[in-house]
C-alpha cells in the first residue's frame, strides 16, 4: 500500500506551508475570554482572505472545492504550524455544513459568508440537562405562531454561546409524535429577547461553556432548517460532521508536536531513564501510530466518495485514549518540580472532556458493538 501523497498534493501541502508560515502570528496570553476572541476573530478573517477557511466549501460559497485528502492535509499543516483553532469552529464544522446539505439559497447566502471570516460566531444549541446522549429526548418546545415559533426551554454546556450571533437549535415542534419525528431544526437569534446565556466555570478554571435559558424567544419562520419536524434528520448531518473527519488528523499533529516536546524534556530532565515514564512514552507513541492509521483508513475510504461511516467511533475512541494517556504520561514527564499550574496541567484537565464531548466513549463502543462487529442491540 502506497501511503505517499501525490505531486499535486504535495505542492499543495507546501503552498498551505508557505501561507501560514508568512502570516501566523503566536497568539499573546489572553487577559480573558473577549480579548481571546476579538483575536481569533481577526486571525480567521485573514485566514478566510487567504481562502484557507471551508475548503472544502463550493467556490461559489467562499470555498475552494478542494477534496477530502487537500482538506486532511490543510488540517495537518495547519496543526504542524502550531496555529490556535479557528474561533468559528462551530459555524465552520457544523452550522456551515449542514446549511450546504439543507439549507435554502436564501438561507446560504445570509449566513455561509459571515461564518468563513468569523463577523458572525455560532453556537451548538442541542444538549439539555435530560438529553445529552439520547439527544432525541430533548424538551425545549416551540410552539407556533405569527410568523414563526416562540421557543422555551434550557440548553447546556453550549461552547461560545456568550460570543455568538446565532445557534443552532434543535427543538421539539410536535410533542404528540414519536420523540425522533417531532423535532425541528431552527436558526437562533443569540440577541432576541428572551435569551439568558450563564456561563459555566469548567475545571480548567475557563468558562467556555455556557447554560442558555430560552424564554418565549421569536424565530422567524424563515429560520427553519429543512423540513418541518425533520429536524432529526438534518441534526444528523451535523452530528456526522462533528464525529467526523476534520478534527483526527489535526489532533494526530498536534500530539505528536506533544510527544517529541514531552520527549525532549524527558530526555533533558532525567526522567528517560526512569523506566516506567519510558514505557508510558513508547506507549504513547504507539497509540498515535494506531490514530494515523484510522486516519488513513478514514482517508482512503473518503478518496473513494464514500462517507465516513460508523468507522468514525473507532477513531474517536483511539484519539480519546490517545489524548488521556499522553496527558497523564506528560505529568509525569513534568512531575513533581513541575509548576503549580502550567500547560501540561491545563492540557491534563483538558484531556477529561476527550471521553464525552461529541459522544461519549461508551456510546462509541456501543456503536462499534453493534454497528461494526455486529453484537446484539444492549
Ligand atoms: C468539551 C465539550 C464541549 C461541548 N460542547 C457542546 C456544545 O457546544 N453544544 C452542545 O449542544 N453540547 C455540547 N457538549 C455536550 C456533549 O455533547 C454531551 O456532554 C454528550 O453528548 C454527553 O451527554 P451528557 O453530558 O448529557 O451525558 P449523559 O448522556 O447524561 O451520560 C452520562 C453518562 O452515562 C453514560 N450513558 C448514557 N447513555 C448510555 C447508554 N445508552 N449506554 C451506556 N452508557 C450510557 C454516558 O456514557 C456517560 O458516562 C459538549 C461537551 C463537552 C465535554
Amino acid at each position: 500500500m502506497d501511503l505517499a501523497f501525490s505531486p499535486d498534493e504535495a505542492a499543495f501541502a507546501l503552498e498551505a506551508r508557505s501561507w501560514l508560515a508568512e502570516h501566523l502570528v503566536r497568539p499573546p496570553a489572553f487577559a480573558d475570554l473577549d480579548a481571546e476572541i476579538a483575536w481569533g476573530r481577526a486571525w480567521q478573517a485573514e485566514l478566510a482572505a487567504g481562502r484557507w477557511v471551508g475548503l472544502w466549501w463550493p467556490e461559489a460559497y467562499g470555498g475552494r472545492g478542494a477534496d477530502p485528502v487537500q482538506v486532511a492535509i490543510f488540517n495537518m499543516e495547519y496543526a504542524r504550524a502550531g496555529a490556535p483553532q479557528p474561533v468559528n469552529r462551530v459555524g465552520i464544522n457544523l452550522a456551515g455544513p449542514t446549511l450546504l446539505a439543507h439549507g435554502t439559497e436564501a438561507q446560504k447566502a445570509r449566513w455561509l459568508p459571515s461564518i468563513l471570516d468569523a463577523s458572525e460566531i455560532w453556537c451548538q444549541l442541542f444538549s439539555e440537562p435530560d438529553a445529552g446522549s439520547d439527544l432525541a429526548a430533548l424538551a425545549t418546545r416551540a410552539t407556533p405562531v405569527d410568523g414563526g415559533w416562540r421557543l422555551s426551554g434550557q440548553k447546556v454546556w453550549t461552547s461560545y454561546a456568550q460570543a455568538a450571533r446565532w445557534g443552532i437549535c434543535l427543538a421539539r415542534t410536535d410533542a404528540d409524535a414519536p420523540k425522533h419525528r417531532g423535532i425541528s431544526y431552527l436558526v437562533v437569534d443569540m440577541q432576541a429577547p428572551g435569551i439568558d446565556v450563564r456561563p459555566l466555570r469548567q475545571i480548567t478554571g475557563e468558562t467556555e461553556f455556557n447554560e442558555v435559558f430560552l424564554d418565549e424567544v421569536f424565530v422567524p419562520d424563515d429560520h427553519l432548517v429543512g423540513g418541518l419536524h425533520q429536524g432529526w434528520a438534518v441534526a444528523n448531518t451535523t452530528l456526522a460532521h462533528e464525529r467526523g473527519t476534520n478534527f483526527p488528523f489535526k489532533e494526530q499533529v498536534v500530539h505528536e508536536v506533544f510527544l517529541d516536546e514531552l520527549y525532549r524534556a524527558a530526555a533533558a530532565s532525567g526522567r528517560l531513564d526512569d523506566v516506567a515514564v519510558a514505557d508510558d512514552l513508547a506507549d504513547a507513541w504507539v497509540r498515535l501510530r494506531l490514530l494515523r492509521l484510522h486516519n488513513f483508513r478514514t482517508l482512503s475510504r473518503l478518496g473513494r466518495g464514500e462517507e465516513p461511516g460508523p468507522e468514525s467511533s473507532w477513531v474517536k475512541l483511539a484519539w480519546t485514549d490517545m489524548t488521556q494517556h499522553l496527558s497523564s504520561t506528560a505529568l509525569d514527564v513534568v512531575g513533581p518540580s513541575a509548576p503549580l499550574w502550567g500547560p501540561w496541567e491545563r492540557q491534563w484537565l483538558w484531556s477529561q472532556a476527550a471521553s464525552i464531548a461529541g459522544g461519549t466513549s461508551e456510546i462509541q463502543r456501543t456503536i462499534i458493538a453493534e454497528r461494526l462487529l455486529g453484537l446484539p442491540r444492549g
